[in-house]
Protein backbone atom coordinates (compact mmCIF):
# COMPACT_ATOMS: atom_id res chain seq x y z
CA UNK A 1 0.00 0.00 0.00
CA UNK A 2 2.77 2.40 1.27
CA UNK A 3 4.72 1.62 -2.31
CA UNK A 4 1.58 2.33 -4.19
CA UNK A 5 0.92 5.86 -2.63
CA UNK A 6 4.80 6.77 -3.44
CA UNK A 7 4.32 5.64 -6.61
CA UNK A 8 1.07 8.07 -6.96
CA UNK A 9 3.00 10.69 -4.99
CA UNK A 10 5.70 10.51 -8.18
CA UNK A 11 3.13 10.15 -10.60
CA UNK A 12 0.97 13.41 -9.66
CA UNK A 13 4.86 14.83 -9.20
CA UNK A 14 5.88 14.48 -12.41
CA UNK A 15 2.48 15.64 -14.20
CA UNK A 16 2.50 18.69 -12.55
CA UNK A 17 6.15 19.31 -13.51
CA UNK A 18 5.06 18.48 -16.76
CA UNK A 19 2.51 20.65 -17.07
CA UNK A 20 4.80 24.07 -15.53
CA UNK A 21 4.22 26.67 -17.87
CA UNK A 22 6.96 27.22 -20.10
CA UNK A 23 8.96 30.43 -20.16
CA UNK A 24 7.32 33.17 -22.22
CA UNK A 25 8.32 36.26 -22.83
CA UNK A 26 6.14 37.20 -25.86
CA UNK A 27 4.27 39.47 -25.34
CA UNK A 28 0.59 38.49 -24.77
CA UNK A 29 -1.32 40.58 -23.01
CA UNK A 30 -4.27 38.96 -23.53
CA UNK A 31 -4.92 35.10 -23.72
CA UNK A 32 -8.33 35.72 -25.91
CA UNK A 33 -7.37 34.54 -29.21
CA UNK A 34 -8.04 37.60 -31.95
CA UNK A 35 -9.61 37.14 -35.26
CA UNK A 36 -6.36 38.74 -37.05
CA UNK A 37 -3.35 40.43 -35.82
CA UNK A 38 -0.33 41.99 -37.26
CA UNK A 39 3.46 42.48 -36.56
CA UNK A 40 5.94 44.96 -38.04
CA UNK A 41 9.69 45.80 -37.96
CA UNK A 42 11.88 48.60 -38.88
CA UNK A 43 15.19 47.02 -38.48
CA UNK A 44 17.46 45.41 -35.29
CA UNK A 45 21.00 47.25 -34.85
CA UNK A 46 22.63 49.87 -31.97
CA UNK A 47 19.29 51.48 -31.55
CA UNK A 48 19.85 53.20 -28.39
CA UNK A 49 17.97 56.46 -26.69
CA UNK A 50 21.80 58.33 -26.94
CA UNK A 51 22.19 57.50 -30.52
CA UNK A 52 18.96 58.20 -31.95
CA UNK A 53 17.74 61.46 -30.44
CA UNK A 54 14.10 62.35 -28.63
CA UNK A 55 12.96 63.51 -31.79
CA UNK A 56 14.21 61.20 -34.19
CA UNK A 57 12.32 58.55 -31.85
CA UNK A 58 9.29 60.48 -32.22
CA UNK A 59 9.74 60.05 -35.81
CA UNK A 60 10.04 56.61 -35.95
CA UNK A 61 7.10 55.56 -33.20
CA UNK A 62 5.07 57.76 -35.63
CA UNK A 63 5.87 56.44 -38.57
CA UNK A 64 5.55 52.76 -37.71
CA UNK A 65 2.38 53.43 -35.65
CA UNK A 66 1.00 54.70 -38.78
CA UNK A 67 1.93 51.51 -40.49
CA UNK A 68 0.08 49.48 -37.84
CA UNK A 69 -2.44 51.59 -38.07
CA UNK A 70 -3.56 51.24 -41.37
CA UNK A 71 -2.55 47.41 -41.13
CA UNK A 72 -5.45 46.77 -38.80
CA UNK A 73 -7.57 48.86 -40.49
CA UNK A 74 -7.60 46.53 -43.76
CA UNK A 75 -7.50 43.55 -41.33
CA UNK A 76 -10.67 44.69 -39.86
CA UNK A 77 -12.34 45.68 -43.42
CA UNK A 78 -11.11 42.12 -44.23
CA UNK A 79 -7.95 42.47 -46.63
CA UNK A 80 -6.29 39.41 -47.22
CA UNK A 81 -2.73 38.93 -44.92
CA UNK A 82 -1.03 39.01 -48.37
CA UNK A 83 -2.17 42.40 -49.24
CA UNK A 84 -1.92 43.84 -45.69
CA UNK A 85 1.85 42.90 -45.64
CA UNK A 86 2.26 44.80 -49.25
CA UNK A 87 0.59 47.83 -48.14
CA UNK A 88 1.91 48.09 -44.79
CA UNK A 89 5.59 47.91 -45.89
CA UNK A 90 4.65 50.21 -48.64
CA UNK A 91 4.25 53.18 -45.58
CA UNK A 92 7.68 52.11 -44.27
CA UNK A 93 9.33 51.87 -48.13
CA UNK A 94 7.94 55.28 -48.94
CA UNK A 95 9.27 56.54 -45.85
CA UNK A 96 13.44 58.09 -45.47
CA UNK A 97 13.47 56.62 -42.03
CA UNK A 98 13.82 53.05 -43.00
CA UNK A 99 16.48 51.14 -45.27
CA UNK A 100 14.21 50.32 -47.62
CA UNK A 101 12.68 51.75 -50.57
CA UNK A 102 13.36 55.62 -50.20
CA UNK A 103 15.64 54.87 -47.34
CA UNK A 104 17.49 52.30 -48.82
CA UNK A 105 21.27 52.49 -48.40
CA UNK A 106 24.33 52.92 -50.72
CA UNK A 107 26.53 50.06 -52.04
CA UNK A 108 29.90 50.08 -51.78
CA UNK A 109 30.13 51.71 -55.64
CA UNK A 110 27.49 54.27 -53.76
CA UNK A 111 24.43 52.78 -55.76
CA UNK A 112 21.20 51.34 -53.80
CA UNK A 113 20.40 47.75 -54.83
CA UNK A 114 17.33 46.46 -53.05
CA UNK A 115 15.84 43.30 -52.24
CA UNK A 116 12.10 42.33 -50.94
CA UNK A 117 10.33 39.24 -50.90
CA UNK A 118 7.18 37.99 -49.83
CA UNK A 119 5.14 34.69 -49.05
CA UNK A 120 1.45 33.07 -48.27
CA UNK A 121 0.93 30.83 -45.34
CA UNK A 122 -1.99 29.26 -47.24
CA UNK A 123 -0.53 28.05 -50.51
CA UNK A 124 3.42 28.29 -49.50
CA UNK A 125 3.92 30.84 -52.82
CA UNK A 126 6.08 33.47 -52.83
CA UNK A 127 7.38 36.39 -54.79
CA UNK A 128 11.10 37.77 -55.02
CA UNK A 129 13.38 40.40 -56.01
CA UNK A 130 16.59 41.29 -55.98
CA UNK A 131 19.40 43.71 -56.51
CA UNK A 132 16.90 45.68 -58.24
CA UNK A 133 16.94 49.37 -58.46
CA UNK A 134 14.80 51.86 -59.80
CA UNK A 135 11.54 50.03 -58.43
CA UNK A 136 9.47 52.85 -56.43
CA UNK A 137 8.39 49.67 -53.96
CA UNK A 138 10.48 46.38 -54.16
CA UNK A 139 7.79 44.72 -51.99
CA UNK A 140 4.98 45.05 -54.83
CA UNK A 141 7.81 43.61 -57.33
CA UNK A 142 8.15 40.80 -54.99
CA UNK A 143 4.17 40.71 -55.18
CA UNK A 144 4.15 40.82 -59.00
CA UNK A 145 6.40 37.81 -59.29
CA UNK A 146 4.34 35.84 -56.67
CA UNK A 147 0.78 36.72 -58.25
CA UNK A 148 1.84 36.98 -62.11
CA UNK A 149 5.29 34.88 -62.82
CA UNK A 150 5.75 30.94 -62.42
CA UNK A 151 9.20 31.82 -60.86
CA UNK A 152 10.09 32.79 -57.47
CA UNK A 153 12.78 35.32 -57.65
CA UNK A 154 13.63 37.24 -60.03
CA UNK A 155 17.52 40.02 -59.94
CA UNK A 156 18.23 42.78 -61.57
CA UNK A 157 17.52 43.77 -64.39
CA UNK A 158 14.72 41.01 -65.54
CA UNK A 159 13.06 41.76 -62.12
CA UNK A 160 13.20 45.29 -63.10
CA UNK A 161 11.77 44.75 -67.05
CA UNK A 162 8.95 42.40 -65.52
CA UNK A 163 8.34 45.39 -63.28
CA UNK A 164 8.17 47.95 -65.73
CA UNK A 165 6.05 45.30 -67.95
CA UNK A 166 3.59 44.91 -65.30
CA UNK A 167 2.97 48.90 -64.64
CA UNK A 168 5.14 49.14 -61.87
CA UNK A 169 5.89 52.69 -60.97
CA UNK A 170 9.26 53.44 -61.75
CA UNK A 171 11.60 56.01 -60.45
CA UNK A 172 14.72 57.93 -61.07
CA UNK A 173 17.91 56.43 -59.03
CA UNK A 174 18.19 60.22 -57.31
CA UNK A 175 14.71 59.26 -55.67
CA UNK A 176 16.75 57.29 -53.33
CA UNK A 177 19.28 59.67 -52.45
CA UNK A 178 19.52 60.50 -49.20
CA UNK A 179 21.58 62.69 -47.26
CA UNK A 180 22.05 60.68 -44.29
CA UNK A 181 22.70 57.56 -45.95
CA UNK A 182 25.24 58.90 -48.33
CA UNK A 183 27.03 60.22 -45.31
CA UNK A 184 26.55 56.95 -43.36
CA UNK A 185 28.94 55.49 -46.78
CA UNK A 186 31.49 57.85 -46.29
CA UNK A 187 31.83 57.47 -42.70
CA UNK A 188 32.36 53.26 -42.79
CA UNK A 189 35.21 52.90 -44.93
CA UNK A 190 36.06 49.25 -45.74
CA UNK A 191 33.33 48.48 -42.96
CA UNK A 192 29.90 47.20 -43.71
CA UNK A 193 26.58 47.91 -41.49
CA UNK A 194 23.24 46.89 -41.25
CA UNK A 195 20.08 48.92 -40.15
CA UNK A 196 16.82 49.86 -40.83
CA UNK A 197 15.10 46.89 -43.06
CA UNK A 198 11.59 46.24 -42.95
CA UNK A 199 9.50 43.98 -42.24
CA UNK A 200 5.59 42.77 -41.38
CA UNK A 201 3.51 39.22 -40.56
CA UNK A 202 -0.56 39.55 -40.70
CA UNK A 203 -3.11 37.43 -39.67
CA UNK A 204 -6.49 37.73 -41.53
CA UNK A 205 -10.01 36.63 -40.50
CA UNK A 206 -9.22 33.74 -42.93
CA UNK A 207 -6.89 32.04 -40.48
CA UNK A 208 -4.10 33.12 -43.42
CA UNK A 209 -0.72 34.18 -42.59
CA UNK A 210 1.25 36.08 -44.81
CA UNK A 211 4.94 37.70 -44.31
CA UNK A 212 7.08 40.08 -46.14
CA UNK A 213 10.51 41.94 -45.92
CA UNK A 214 12.10 44.74 -47.90
CA UNK A 215 15.43 46.35 -47.63
CA UNK A 216 18.48 48.34 -49.18
CA UNK A 217 20.76 45.65 -47.98
CA UNK A 218 23.87 46.48 -45.70
CA UNK A 219 25.46 50.19 -46.33
CA UNK A 220 29.03 49.48 -48.24
CA UNK A 221 27.98 45.71 -49.38
CA UNK A 222 29.83 44.99 -52.46
CA UNK A 223 27.94 45.83 -55.64
CA UNK A 224 25.71 42.50 -56.04
CA UNK A 225 25.71 41.34 -53.01
CA UNK A 226 23.00 39.67 -52.21
CA UNK A 227 21.35 39.30 -48.28
CA UNK A 228 18.78 36.97 -46.43
CA UNK A 229 15.97 39.73 -46.90
CA UNK A 230 14.65 37.90 -50.70
CA UNK A 231 15.92 34.47 -49.79
CA UNK A 232 12.71 32.60 -48.88
CA UNK A 233 13.59 30.47 -45.47
CA UNK A 234 16.60 33.28 -44.99
CA UNK A 235 14.43 36.32 -44.25
CA UNK A 236 10.71 35.90 -44.93
CA UNK A 237 8.84 32.47 -44.06
CA UNK A 238 5.11 31.79 -43.93
CA UNK A 239 3.47 28.50 -43.65
CA UNK A 240 -0.38 28.61 -41.92
CA UNK A 241 0.58 25.27 -40.48
CA UNK A 242 3.25 26.92 -38.23
CA UNK A 243 3.62 30.67 -38.43
CA UNK A 244 5.35 33.27 -40.28
CA UNK A 245 8.55 35.28 -40.08
CA UNK A 246 10.51 38.40 -41.02
CA UNK A 247 14.10 38.98 -40.24
CA UNK A 248 16.10 41.73 -39.74
CA UNK A 249 20.09 41.44 -39.24
CA UNK A 250 23.45 40.52 -40.35
CA UNK A 251 22.23 39.16 -43.51
CA UNK A 252 24.84 36.35 -43.91
CA UNK A 253 24.57 34.47 -40.58
CA UNK A 254 20.25 34.62 -41.64
CA UNK A 255 21.00 32.89 -44.57
CA UNK A 256 23.57 30.69 -43.38
CA UNK A 257 21.33 29.21 -40.79
CA UNK A 258 17.93 29.77 -42.66
CA UNK A 259 16.36 31.44 -40.05
CA UNK A 260 13.18 31.88 -40.94
CA UNK A 261 12.39 28.62 -41.86
CA UNK A 262 14.04 27.68 -38.62
CA UNK A 263 11.29 29.10 -36.43
CA UNK A 264 8.87 27.11 -38.26
CA UNK A 265 10.76 24.11 -38.15
CA UNK A 266 11.29 24.18 -34.79
CA UNK A 267 7.62 24.02 -34.48
CA UNK A 268 6.82 21.53 -36.73
CA UNK A 269 9.58 19.25 -35.81
CA UNK A 270 10.45 19.81 -32.25
CA UNK A 271 6.53 20.72 -31.46
CA UNK A 272 7.90 24.24 -29.56
CA UNK A 273 5.84 27.22 -28.91
CA UNK A 274 6.06 30.18 -31.27
CA UNK A 275 8.52 31.70 -28.24
CA UNK A 276 10.43 29.20 -27.76
CA UNK A 277 11.49 28.36 -31.62
CA UNK A 278 11.93 32.14 -32.07
CA UNK A 279 13.94 32.83 -28.90
CA UNK A 280 15.73 29.66 -29.82
CA UNK A 281 17.51 30.71 -32.74
CA UNK A 282 17.93 34.28 -32.10
CA UNK A 283 20.06 33.18 -28.58
CA UNK A 284 22.00 30.50 -31.21
CA UNK A 285 22.92 33.25 -33.58
CA UNK A 286 23.83 35.87 -30.32
CA UNK A 287 26.81 33.02 -29.39
CA UNK A 288 28.17 33.29 -32.99
CA UNK A 289 27.71 37.34 -33.46
CA UNK A 290 24.73 37.25 -35.49
CA UNK A 291 23.72 39.95 -34.62
CA UNK A 292 19.75 40.83 -35.27
CA UNK A 293 15.97 39.68 -34.60
CA UNK A 294 13.20 38.82 -36.14
CA UNK A 295 9.13 39.24 -35.79
CA UNK A 296 6.62 36.49 -36.17
CA UNK A 297 3.39 35.29 -35.58
CA UNK A 298 1.55 32.05 -35.46
CA UNK A 299 -2.36 31.02 -36.10
CA UNK A 300 -3.45 31.81 -33.34
CA UNK A 301 -2.48 35.03 -33.22
CA UNK A 302 0.63 34.33 -30.92
CA UNK A 303 3.23 37.50 -31.52
CA UNK A 304 6.79 37.62 -30.63
CA UNK A 305 9.71 39.67 -31.80
CA UNK A 306 13.42 38.66 -30.58
CA UNK A 307 16.36 40.36 -31.27
CA UNK A 308 19.79 40.15 -29.78
CA UNK A 309 20.97 43.82 -30.57
CA UNK A 310 20.00 47.25 -28.25
CA UNK A 311 17.19 47.59 -30.35
CA UNK A 312 14.42 46.86 -33.06
CA UNK A 313 11.59 49.29 -34.18
CA UNK A 314 8.70 46.97 -33.86
CA UNK A 315 5.14 47.34 -33.12
CA UNK A 316 2.12 45.02 -33.21
CA UNK A 317 -1.45 45.28 -32.83
CA UNK A 318 -4.32 42.77 -32.54
CA UNK A 319 -8.17 43.13 -33.53
CA UNK A 320 -8.35 42.28 -29.50
CA UNK A 321 -7.31 46.39 -28.90
CA UNK A 322 -3.98 45.45 -28.07
CA UNK A 323 -1.69 48.10 -29.79
CA UNK A 324 1.90 48.99 -29.23
CA UNK A 325 5.27 50.54 -30.95
CA UNK A 326 8.41 49.49 -29.43
CA UNK A 327 12.42 50.48 -30.15
CA UNK A 328 14.64 49.45 -27.68
CA UNK A 329 15.13 46.47 -25.09
CA UNK A 330 11.67 47.05 -23.10
CA UNK A 331 9.67 50.25 -24.44
N1 LIG B 1 19.20 41.58 -43.32
C1 LIG B 1 19.54 42.68 -44.19
C2 LIG B 1 20.67 42.23 -45.11
O1 LIG B 1 21.58 41.59 -44.66
C3 LIG B 1 19.96 43.90 -43.45
C4 LIG B 1 19.13 44.29 -42.25
O2 LIG B 1 18.19 43.60 -41.90
O3 LIG B 1 19.39 45.34 -41.64
O4 LIG B 1 20.63 42.59 -46.25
Amino acid sequence: MRKLVSLLVIIVFLVACNNKPKENTSIQLSEEKPEYALVIHGGAGNVTPERIGPEKEKEYRAKLQEALDLGIDLLKKDSSAVAVVEAVIHVLENSPLFNAGKGAVFNSQGQNEMDASIMEGKTLNAGAVASVSRIKNPISAARLVLDKSPHVLLVREGAIQFAKENGMEMVDSNYFFTQERWESLQKLQGKVEKYGTVGCVALDRQGNIAAGTSTGGMTNKKYGRVGDSPIIGAGTYANNATCGVSCTGHGEFFMRYNVAYDVSARMKYAHQSLNEAAEGIINELALIKGSGGLIALDGKGNICMPFNTNGMFRGFAKSTGENKVLVFKDK
